[in-house]
């Protein structure tokens, strides 16, 4: 109801002042009333006791003077003579010594001689009471008017004389004045249509009123014409039988006009108190207010993270508030402080960290051409192992103080425990590997810890500026992928490739589809022949999965491969491609070309038991004519199952080659334990022999060790002739590559075993002859 407390307090004050000012003014107006009532009863029982005091006196008065004028003079000897004019002669006399206003005979015969004449008839309420001997003197109606009269017998049988004296309104009226309460008083009579009297006309009110007080006079309220009174009305003792009371009746409104002028003041007074109380209830609230609205308002800000502090003046429960207020105030200030840093730093370096990177970049100049770095330490969990957790640290401090000594104000933080990240500008991609392997050169320095220097070998994948609508977290993201695919190709620094990495969320929708394809025919297996140096034929042959999506496309195996490994769709895939590659060998081999095919065999699948029961029931009847190609990390990943399993393959006749040799960690151990017969040097060292003497020198040599381990030699990635004529003479047994064939469909294998001048141009070529399309338009070879 109220939006502010300051109104609130007024009106609250206010309303309870108003409500004892009622209660007061109520109590008041009830007490003055009910002391005007009491007053009024007083007043009028007073002035209804004088008033009979009066009447009795005149009363008793009357009726000596009728005893004695009815006993003495000559009246009664008048009356009994029936002598009229001395009757009235006496009649005359009374009245004027006993200053009366009504005086006359009644005679025996009841009739009335007055000074004026002789009437015939009494009234009957008279004539009933002098029949009865019952004469009270009291109220009489003679000629329409009321008298005061008494009556007495006259002697010797004389009839009645009767004494009156006429009710003087104005002297009744003037009893009033013996009262200080202002009040009318008259006698009324009841007549024909009720009760009246002087100034008193009938009225249902009045009639109803005085029958009542007929009964039992006392004060009474009473609503008259001018408004409430209170009234009384004492019966008058009668003569004749006229009914007449003494009506007093005191007006309350004229009772309490004196107290008019005191409620008055009371009202104003309280008016006047009432606009105090507001004013100082509006000051006084202002007061308590004022310092809460400050408070609230700094709460406000508080909330909207603006910390503000609050002056509030006093010494008083608000100010220590304020002062408390200060103080949390300042106490927030510093903890959001505390846990922003936190937030932004990494608490083991003190370096900026991810977020903290993000923040920058999000904020730095020519975003077009900020290329973002993430470099990695390489094999940080060996020189982590190799000098503690708390050196590490300080090795990634330093190489993060470096790093801003070499790109000051760029953004940069660590990104991994093993990875910092840092942000520069960069012309093109090619300006920007310029500048990330300028950063491995200077990062490589030696660093020193504490006595100690160590040496630190970095990589560093680059993400490209971000692209319109991308985050700035996918551009970090994307900068950690490059760094792993930089690893993975062996470079020291390399570009993001999106197209190499793919849409993980595709890729994972992709291995729902890998069962499917396997049942539809859209995987298939192609065979890329080996050639024998020795025996100078095409005798054995790689299998090698191929996948044609119906929407995205041929998928390269290095890319759903791995993702079946992850996923555990592997073992579903190998198992087809055996089954597929005996049923393909059956092929050669009933068209005359009995090749030993070879298959790939991922390292998980070697310690997979129920794997190698179902392999080597499938291998079954054509073993002697199947090789397992298995990498050596196979080995190294999981030793004692795998060399186990792959003696057991051995032993049954299968022929067990070593894949990739060189790409992964080539131990000499290994090299030794396993029971391979063949050993399948890696294409990067294959692809360079021609131009590198260190990876010419290293495939002899391994040659030369491989011969020495009895295994044949087969060199993987034969892209050209010169390769091809210098492996031959290295006495390599068997070579792989694009020079011979890229792999191909069993029908296609078949045309090409049959091709006789393609095994002429190896063999030339072997023995150091031209190219084989030189040799195609050489007539002489044709
Ligand atoms: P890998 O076993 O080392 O297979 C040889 C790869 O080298 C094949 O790639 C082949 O096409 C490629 N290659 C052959 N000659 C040349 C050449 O002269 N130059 C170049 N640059 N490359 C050449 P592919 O078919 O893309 O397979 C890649 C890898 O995928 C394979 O490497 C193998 O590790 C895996 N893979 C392929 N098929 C299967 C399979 O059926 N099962 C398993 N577990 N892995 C497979
Ligand atoms: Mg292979
Ligand atoms: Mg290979």
């Amino acid at each position: 109801m109220f939006r502010r407390l300051r109104a609130k307090l007024t009106v609250l004050y206010a309303g309870l002042f108003c409500l004892a000012l009622m209660l007061i003014g109520a109590s008041a107006s009830f007490v003055i009333t009910r002391n005007a009532k009491t007053l009024t009863a007083a007043e009028l029982n007073q002035v209804s006791g004088s008033f009979t005091r009066d009447w009795s006196i005149r009363l008793a008065h009357l009726r000596g003077v009728a005893a004695h004028y009815a006993n003495n003079h000559d009246l009664p000897r008048a009356a009994h003579d029936r002598d009229d004019p001395a009757i009235r002669a006496g009649l005359s006399g009374l009245r004027e010594s006993a200053s009366a206003d009504l005086a006359f005979v009644i005679t025996r015969e009841g009739l009335i001689i007055s000074e004026s004449g002789a009437r015939s008839s009494v009234s009957p309420g008279l004539q009933m009471a002098l029949a009865n001997g019952e004469v009270t003197p009291g109220i009489m109606s003679f000629g329409g008017t009321l008298y005061q009269a008494a009556a007495a017998p006259i002697s010797e049988n004389g009839g009645w004389l009767i004494v009156g004296e006429r009710v003087d309104n104005e002297r009744v009226a003037a009893f009033s004045e013996l009262s200080e309460v202002p009040m009318r008083v008259a006698i009324l009579a009841r007549g024909t249509g009720g009760w009246s009297g002087q100034d008193f006309n009938t009225s249902d009110v009045l009639d109803a009123f005085i029958d009542r007080s007929w009964r039992t006079p006392q004060v009474e309220p009473l609503r008259t014409g001018e408004g409430p009174a209170q009234a009384l009305a004492t019966p008058l003792p009668s003569l004749d039988g006229t009914q007449a009371v003494l009506f007093e009746c005191a007006s309350l409104a004229d009772m309490l006009s004196p107290y008019a002028t005191l409620l008055g003041s009371l009202i104003v007074i309280g008016l006047a108190g009432l606009v105090f109380l507001v004013a100082s209830s509006w000051f006084m609230a202002r007061g308590i207010t004022e310092p809460m609205s400050t408070l609230e308002y700094a709460s406000r800000k508080l909330r909207e993270g603006v910390y503000e502090a609050v002056t509030v003046k006093g010494r008083d429960e608000f100010a220590r508030l304020a002062e408390s207020f200060n103080a949390m105030v300042t106490a927030l200030r510093e903890r959001e402080r505390r846990i922003t840093h936190l937030a932004f730093h990494d608490g083991e370096t003190r370096l900026p960290n991810r977020a903290a990177l993000e923040r920058r970049i999000s904020s730095a100049e020519q975003p077009e051409r900020l290329y973002l770095a993430a470099i990695g330490v390489d094999r940080f969990d060996h020189v982590r192992g190799a000098i503690g957790f708390a050196l590490t640290a300080d090795l990634m401090r330093k190489l993060g103080a470096r790093l801003a000594r070499l790109l000051p104000h760029a953004p940069l933080g660590r990104l991994a425990s093993d990875v910092l990240g840092v942000a520069f500008i960069a012309t093109s991609e090619a300006d920007a590997l310029k500048r990330a392997r300028a950063l491995v050169a200077n990062l490589e320095q030696p660093v020193s810890l504490g006595e100690h220097n160590v040496d630190v070998h970095v990589t560093i994948g680059l993400a490209p500026p971000a692209q319109k609508g991308e985050t700035h977290a996918s551009v970090l993201e994307r900068a950690s992928i490059a760094l792993d695919q930089t690893r993975k190709r062996r470079q020291k620094a390399g570009v993001y490739d999106g197209a190499a990495y793919g849409d993980p969320s595709r890729n994972l929708s992709l291995m729902g589809e890998l069962r499917r394809a396997l049942e539809t025919g859209a995987i298939e297996l192609v065979h890329q022949p080996k050639y024998n140096f020795r025996t100078g034929v095409i005798d054995s042959a790689e299998s090698l999965v191929r996948w044609v999506h119906p929407a995205r496309g041929p998928i390269s195996p290095e890319l759903f491969v791995p993702m079946a490994e992850e996923t555990g769709h592997i073992r579903a895939l190998t198992e087809w491609v055996l089954e597929r590659a005996v049923a393909e060998q059956k092929i050669l081999s009933d068209a005359g070309w009995p090749l030993t095919l070879a298959v790939n065999i991922s390292a998980r699948l070697l310690g997979d038991g129920d794997f190698i029961e179902r392999a080597a029931e499938i291998a079954g009847p054509v073993r002697h004519k199947l090789c397992f190609e298995i990498t050596e990390t196979a080995v190294i990943d999981n030793p004692v199952s795998a060399l186990v399993n792959l003696e057991l393959f051995a032993a049954s006749g299968l022929r067990i080659a070593i894949d990739d040799y060189g790409s992964g960690l080539s131990s000499l151990s290994y090299l030794k334990q396993l029971p391979a017969q063949e050993l399948k040097i890696d294409k990067m060292f294959i692809q360079n022999i021609t131009s590198s003497q260190r990876d010419a020198l290293l495939v002899r040599s391994t040659i030369d060790l491989a011969h020495g381990l009895g295994m044949y030699v087969t060199a993987e990635g034969v892209e050209t002739p010169a390769a091809f004529s210098l492996l031959a003479g290295m006495n390599c047994d068997l070579a792989q590559g694009y020079l011979i064939s890229r792999p191909v469909p069993v029908d296609e294998l078949i045309t090409l075993l049959s091709d006789e001048r393609r095994l002429r141009f190896y063999k030339q070529t072997a023995a150091g002859a031209p190219n084989l399309a030189e040799a195609r338009n050489d007539p002489k070879t044709a």
